[in-house]
């Protein structure tokens, strides 16, 4: 098996590859249903920050983990009466779909943190099955996020369903990347576009992604 260390190089030069002279993306490793082990081996290798979808599994690794100074993301779907763990506990919350729940975010942020980071979910696809807001409602949620105190909103993710297809691949981010480029244009703090996984990788940072959520290709397979 090859290692993570490995792996990690070869995603490292396939993002750079793909983004050309323009910036590189920040990877964020997916560390869903990986053992603090695995995670320890990635920071080894430089990496900082990691994705979590499952609170009560992220909970006793982020605090297994505190000495390493990680950053966590969260990626996962928000049940709403747990926004108080995910706030005392996250740095980045990328799906955000409802003002209800970046209320009770920012309510319950703890005042010694500082702000947690915001990412609007986009059903791009309009998929009946996926979260995540519709691109007409991107704007209303964004304007009533800026009087939340506690909480900044710094951009927008998606996951666009499967597409074997590069082109097709491309063309679904190139969409998000105009969206995320309006809403830039309308905040100062807007500067992640959250949006790229194992099997997109390529075509989402040539189309502008920021940040990149990789699992499968970091740590293999999950099973
Ligand atoms: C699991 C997951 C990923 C990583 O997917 P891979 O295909 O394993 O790279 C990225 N984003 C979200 C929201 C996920 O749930």
């Amino acid at each position: 098996m090859t290692r993570i260390s490995e792996k990690i190089k070869s995603v490292q030069t396939r993002l750079s590859k793909a983004a050309g002279e323009a910036d590189l993306p920040r990877l964020v490793a997916v560390s869903k249903t990986r053992s603090e082990q695995a995670i320890r081996e990635a920071a080894e290798s430089g990496l900082r920050g990691f994705g979590e979808n499952y609170l009560q599994e992220a909970i006793p690794k982020i605090e297994g983990l505190a000495d390493l100074n990680l950053t966590w993301h969260f990626i996962g779907s928000i049940q709403s009466n747990k926004t108080a763990d995910i706030a005392r506990n996250f740095d980045w919350v990328h799906t955000v779909e409802r003002e209800k729940v970046a209320r009770r975010l920012s309510d319950s942020r703890p005042e010694n943190l500082l702000p947690l980071n915001l990412l609007i979910q986009v059903n791009i696809d309009d998929e009946d099955s996926k979260a995540g807001v519709s691109t007409e409602e991107i704007f209303e949620l964004a304007e009533r996020i800026q009087d939340l105190p506690r909480v900044k909103l710094r951009g927008l993710m998606a996951i666009p369903k499967p597409r074997a297809d590069f082109e097709a691949q491309l063309s679904i981010c190139r969409q998000m990347k105009h969206l995320f480029d309006q809403l830039k244009q309308q905040y100062a703090e807007i500067d992640t576009l959250s949006l790229g996984m194992s099997s997109d990788l390529e075509a989402a940072v040539q189309a502008g992604s920021s940040l990149v959520r990789i699992g499968t290709d970091i740590f293999g397979a999950r099973t």
